[in-house]
């Protein structure tokens, strides 16, 4: 259904019951990787452990959201005589579950040496269970984590595709509507930052075109009551971003969020889609006619869907002095996601759009 040629994806309900075999095949001592509360909230521990009863275990619940690379140094300082490394949780989790489970296959890395990527071997089997629809982190070679300095980074590599992703849509039930959004939105702009990539091709259009036919309509209702039905199409929808983003990577809306989530703590969905319309705006602007294809495969015209993207965000009082702006533009300088945006986007047109937002 779902197809990856770097991992495999078993997508459905009891996945982890129906895969049992597979799951016990990959060792006899498993590290499992989890957030404080919501692996077990969501049910999928208790199914892990369930499939794999009796088998030794170590459990590190020590992932925060936005994790950083020194928890990801803690867990792998535990890994010893660990076959494979299971991650259970959101993107925060899965990210850095591939981190840890490359880290056990290459003894003492530093985080210098994690962002410069120098590390000889694969890493250790890896099994991750999403339990947000919204990253698609279980099925990319992506993991963002937060350097010592507080800056939220990512690191792309073939390494880090899991060996499995056991996608079962129930684990998302137990989300919060607050964090159904925030996460769900993150998924719909990972397919519209992909359609909007330089690096983007027919395989990743079709891909984010694909996610944003199962997402658009769920989130428009989202503040209802979705059925289970809709939920488990949030979900599908966000692994389809995450198919997409995997081949283009996302623009400079995800990385100016970051800038967000660090200094105004918004939540990373909801951080990136501040830009949205600031993206549209740019590429109505200087590639009208991709722009309008775009709309017309989502049958919604620029301003309809821009509402839609509008209407999950908070109001956000934060504002960036004068100082603070110039203090901080260097960083968009020479940025690979700034470059990566369809088109020739450069610092200035982020000072433009960050003055409008929050210099007032
Ligand atoms: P998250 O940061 O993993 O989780 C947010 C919150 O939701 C946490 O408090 C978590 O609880 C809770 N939660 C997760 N699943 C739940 C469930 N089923 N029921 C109840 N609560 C649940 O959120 P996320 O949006 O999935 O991940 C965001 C991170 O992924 C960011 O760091 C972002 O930069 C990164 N990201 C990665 C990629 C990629 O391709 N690798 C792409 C986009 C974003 P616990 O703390 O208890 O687990
Ligand atoms: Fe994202």
């Amino acid at each position: 259904m779902i197809e990856s040629k770097k991992t495999k994806i078993i997508f459905g309900n009891n996945v982890i019951h129906d895969n049992k075999e597979l799951i016990n095949s990959l060792g006899k001592r498993y590290l499992i990787v989890t957030g404080k509360r919501s692996a077990k909230l969501s049910g999928a521990l208790g199914d892990f452990l369930d499939a794999i009863r009796g088998k030794d275990y170590i459990l590190y619940d020590g992932i925060s959201e936005n994790p950083k690379v020194a928890s990801v140094l803690e867990a792998a300082e535990v890994i010893d005589e660990v076959d494979c490394v299971i991650g259970i949780g959101g993107g925060s989790v899965l990210d850095a579950a591939k981190a840890i489970a490359c880290l056990g296959a290459n003894k003492a890395v530093s985080e210098e040496e994690l962002y410069k990527q120098k590390w000889e071997n694969d890493g250790l089997p890896l099994i991750l269970i999403g339990t947000t629809a919204g990253t698609g982190s279980e099925v990319t070679k992506v993991s963002v984590l937060s350097k010592a300095n507080g800056r939220k980074s990512s690191i792309h590599n073939d390494r880090f595709y899991p060996t499995y992703a056991l996608c079962d849509p129930k684990y998302t039930y137990s989300m919060s509507k607050a964090i159904a959004i925030s996460t769900g939105v993150d998924a719909l702009t990972h397919c519209n930052e992909s359609y909007f990539s330089n690096k983007a091709n027919d395989e990743s259009r079709a891909y984010a075109l694909k996610g944003i036919s199962y997402l658009l309509p769920n989130l428009m209702r989202i503040k209802d009551v979705l059925s289970d039905k809709e939920k488990d199409d949030m979900y599908l929808g966000s692994l389809y971003g995450g198919l997409a983003i995997d081949i283009t990577g996302t623009t400079f809306a995800h990385n100016v969020g970051y800038y967000l989530t660090e200094n105004f703590h918004l939540p990373h969905g909801l951080a990136c889609a501040v830009f949205q319309e600031d993206l549209f705006d740019f590429e109505e602007a200087n590639n009208k006619e991709y722009t309008e294809e775009f709309f017309k495969a989502i049958g919604m015209n620029k301003d309809e869907y821009v509402e839609v993207i509008n209407s999950l965000l908070p109001e956000i009082n934060d504002t960036i002095s004068e100082e603070t702006l110039t203090e901080i533009l260097p960083r968009w300088a020479d940025n690979n996601s700034v470059k990566n945006t369809y088109g020739k986007m450069t610092v200035d047109d982020i000072e433009r759009i960050l003055r409008k937002h929050f210099v007032r």
